[in-house]
Formats: C-alpha cells, structure tokens, sequence
C-alpha cells in the first residue's frame, strides 16, 4: 500500500499551528484533536518544524509550568523527516523504526499533503497480518482436502 492509497482513505487533514505561540496553545490543541503531534508553520503557512507530546514532555521536565509559555518555535524539532505520496507504507514504518518518531508528514510539490502516524502504520499492518493468517489457513485447508 502506498502513502497516497493510506491518505484518500484516512483523509488528508493535518493540524497545524502557528510556530510563534505557544506550548500552551499547542497542549490544547492536541488534547482536543486527541492526536500525539502538530506541524508548525510560518506566516506563510510553510512548515517549519514539529511539536510532539514528547517535546511538551521534555520541557515541562526541564523548566515546570514556565515551560507552557515558551513559544513553539523554541521547543520544536526543525529537522522535520518527510515522506511522498508515492511512498510505500513499509517504507514510512521504517523511517519511523530509524528516526524513533511515530509522525511522518507527506509532502507533494513542496506542500504539505497530509500526515501518517504509527496507529495508521500499525492498523495496516494488523490488516496485512490477519489477511496473510487467513490466506495461509485456506491454502492448509485446501491442500487436505
Ligand atoms: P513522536 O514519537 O512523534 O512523539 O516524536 C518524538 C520526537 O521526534 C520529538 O522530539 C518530535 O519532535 C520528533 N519527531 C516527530 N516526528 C518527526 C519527524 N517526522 N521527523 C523528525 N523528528 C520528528
């Protein structure tokens, strides 16, 4: 399955947030959308990093509630790993398994075109593993009867 095939069938909405506000902001966000990570954009909408629960984590560690003030752009991750629509769903899992990071953004002509994230990853591999135990049973079956 390719990234494209995974996207039309999940939708291609991604959440994204201005990288000049806050941790605060981003916090909410996630908590009402109940997803793990946003995008930051600039005020050209162009993506310039992202914000995990990770990064929100890591900060609140480090600097308690202060941390929520701090401005999105100083606690993002800048070295964003993206993939293409034509790119294979294998493929994305294994830049998740090297990168140990559970988002990969999809890009399409420099434009951001939608998001994966790991349950998307492992609710297709779980669909891939239950075929493949299916076809497995009734080839046994067949070849008994
Ligand atoms: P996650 O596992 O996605 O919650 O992210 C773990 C860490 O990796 C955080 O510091 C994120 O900012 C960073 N991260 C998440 N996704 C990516 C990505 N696609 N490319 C680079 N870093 C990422």
């Amino acid at each position: 399955m390719t990234v494209a095939m995974m996207l039309d069938a999940k939708g291609h909405n991604t959440v994204t947030i201005s990288q000049s506000e806050t941790l605060a902001d981003a916090a909410t966000i996630l908590a009402d959308r109940r997803i793990g990570a946003i995008l930051a954009v600039d005020e050209n909408g162009k993506m310039t990093g992202i914000l995990s629960e990770r990064d929100i984590i890591k900060f609140l560690a480090k600097d308690g509630a202060a941390a929520l003030e701090k401005q999105i752009s100083a606690c993002m991750t800048r070295n964003v790993v993206t993939c293409q629509r034509r790119d294979t769903i294998d493929a994305v899992r294994t830049m998740m398994g090297e990168g140990r990071f559970r988002h990969v953004p999809v890009m399409e002509d420099g434009e951001l075109a939608g998001i994966i994230s790991v349950s998307d990853v492992v609710k297709h591999r779980m669909a891939q593993v239950s075929r493949e135990a299916e076809e497995l049973k009734r080839y046994i079956m067949d070849g008994a009867a």
